[in-house]
C-alpha cells in the first residue's frame, strides 16, 4: 500500500467535525497499524469517538509517539462550498492531492501510518514507537487528546504531532489567554451624562490599559506581532441617545513561549480593577472557555530535535524552523511534559476550506523524514536509502 492510497482511503472515510464521527477513518487507521505490524487497539471515549493506538515495542529504549487527529473540518455548506470534484475523492492534478482532510491532517496521518510500517519491517532499532490516531481536534479534543491525556497516554519521552508545516519542523508554539470581561455602569439619558456610568468609555479605557501593559513586554521574533490585545467580540449600549450601561468584551492575548498564561490574565484583572475604580463602574473578568491554554517549546538541544535535524540533513530537507500558527494537540503533549514537535506535510493556509490538497511530494518527503527521525531517535543506523519506497 502506498502512501497515496492510504490517503485516499482515510479522506474517503469521511470524518467531519461537527458533528464528529470518527469510526471509519479509525477503522481504516487500525487496519493499517495492524497491516504495517503494530499492535492496534482502539480507545474508546463516546462510541461514535475512538481513538487509536498502534504499538511496536523492540526492547529497551526511549518511546516515541507520533499522533495525528482523524477528523476533519466540515466541507462548508452549500453556499462557499465550492470543490471542483467529490470532496472525499483524492484526486491528483499537477502533483498535488485534492480531498477533504488530505492536508489537514490525513496527510500527517497516513504518513505516520506508512513511516511505523517502515519503522516496523526494519530490524535494528530498540524502543517502543506508539502511533495515536485522536477524534475530535477540530472541535476541542474533548473526545480525543484530551481524553488521551486523561488516561496518561501523552507522557513520553518525545512526540510528533501531525499538522501541516510544510514538512518543517515546529519546536513552539503559542498558547492563548482567553477572558470574558463585563463592564457595568448605569444607563442614562445622553444629554445629561452624570446621570450615569458610562461602560463603553470604561471598556475602552480598559482596552488601552491592557494594550500599554501589554507594549512592556517582551517581544519574539518567531512570533510577529505578538504579545496583542485581540477583542474578539465587544457588545454594549442600545441606541445613540442612551448613555450605554453595559459593555462585554471577549478577549484574546496569545501567550509567547516563556510567558505563563497567569500573568495575562493578572494583566486583565489589573486593568479591571484599575479601571473599575477611575471610571466608577462594576468591571468584572473571568475565564472564557477555561481560559485558553499555555505556549510550549522544546529546550534546545532536545533529543527529538536533534533527531529531526540529523534526518532532514540526512536526506537534503532545510533545516528552516517553522512556527505552526494553529491550534494543536500538541499542548496535551506539552501539558505532560513530553517534548513535542508540530510536523507535517502540508501547507497550513490551504486547510479548512474548498480544495484542500497535499502536495504529492510533500506527503511522501514527510514518510522519509518520519522514518529517519525516529530510527535517529532510537539511535540505529538507516537500513534503506531515502525514497526506497513507500513501505
Ligand atoms: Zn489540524
Amino acid at each position: 500500500v502506498t502512501v497515496v492510497d492510504l490517503l485516499a482511503r482515510l479522506v474517503a472515510a469521511g470524518s467531519e467535525n461537527p458533528p464528529g464521527d470518527e469510526r471509519a477513518v479509525a477503522a481504516i487507521t487500525a487496519e493499517a497499524l495492524g497491516d504495517g505490524g503494530l499492535e492496534a487497539r482502539t480507545v474508546f471515549g463516546h462510541e461514535h469517538r475512538p481513538n487509536v493506538v498502534g504499538t511496536l515495542a523492540r526492547g529497551p529504549g526511549p518511546r516515541l509517539v507520533l499522533q495525528a487527529h482523524m477528523d476533519t473540518k466540515p466541507r462548508g455548506d452549500a453556499a462557499d462550498a465550492t470543490w471542483d470534484h467529490d470532496p472525499l475523492t483524492l484526486t491528483e492534478r499537477d502533483g498535488l492531492l485534492f480531498g477533504l482532510g488530505a492536508c489537514d491532517a490525513k496527510g500527517a496521518l497516513a504518513a505516520m501510518l506508512s513511516a511505523a510500517a517502515r519503522l516496523a519491517a526494519h530490524g535494528h532499532w530498540s524502543g517502543t514507537l506508539e502511533v495515536h490516531g485522536a477524534a475530535d481536534e477540530e472541535d476541542g479534543s474533548q473526545h480525543g487528546a484530551a481524553l488521551a491525556h486523561r488516561l496518561g497516554l501523552t507522557r513520553a519521552d518525545a512526540a510528533i504531532v501531525g499538522e501541516p508545516t510544510g514538512c518543517r519542523r515546529s519546536s513552539a508554539q503559542l498558547g492563548n489567554a482567553w477572558a470574558r470581561v463585563l463592564m457595568t455602569g448605569r444607563a442614562a439619558h445622553a444629554g445629561t451624562p452624570a446621570a450615569g456610568r458610562d461602560a463603553v468609555w470604561a471598556a475602552h479605557a480598559f482596552m488601552s490599559a491592557v494594550r500599554a501593559r501589554l507594549a512592556g513586554l517582551p517581544a519574539d521574533p518567531r512570533f510577529p506581532g505578538h504579545p496583542r490585545l485581540n477583542v474578539g467580540s465587544i457588545r454594549g449600549g442600545l441606541l445613540p441617545g442612551t448613555l450605554p450601561g453595559s459593555c462585554e468584551l471577549l478577549c484574546d492575548i496569545r501567550v509567547l513561549p516563556g510567558q505563563r498564561r497567569g500573568d495575562l490574565h493578572r494583566i486583565y484583572r489589573d486593568a479591571a480593577r484599575r479601571v473599575a475604580a477611575e471610571a466608577g463602574v462594576d468591571c468584572s473578568v473571568e475565564p472564557f472557555q477555561g481560559g485558553g491554554c499555555e505556549a510550549h517549546q522544546i529546550a534546545p538541544g532536545s533529543r527529538i530535535e536533534s533527531a529531526f535535524l540529523a534526518a532532514a540533513g540526512r536526506l537534503g530537507a532545510g533545516p528552516e524552523p517553522e512556527y505552526f500558527l494553529g491550534g494543536s494537540d500538541a499542548r496535551f503533549y506539552a501539558r505532560a511534559g513530553t517534548p513535542t514537535l508540530v510536523f507535517g506535510p502540508g501547507d497550513l493556509r490551504v486547510a479548512h476550506a474548498p480544495n484542500e490538497y497535499v502536495p504529492r511530494a510533500d506527503l511522501e518527503r514527510a514518510v522519509d523524514l518520519l522514518e529517519h527521525t525516529a530510527l535517529a531517535f532510537f539511535a540505529a543506523a538507516p537500513e534503506t536509502p531515502p525514497g526506497a519506497g513507500d513501505r
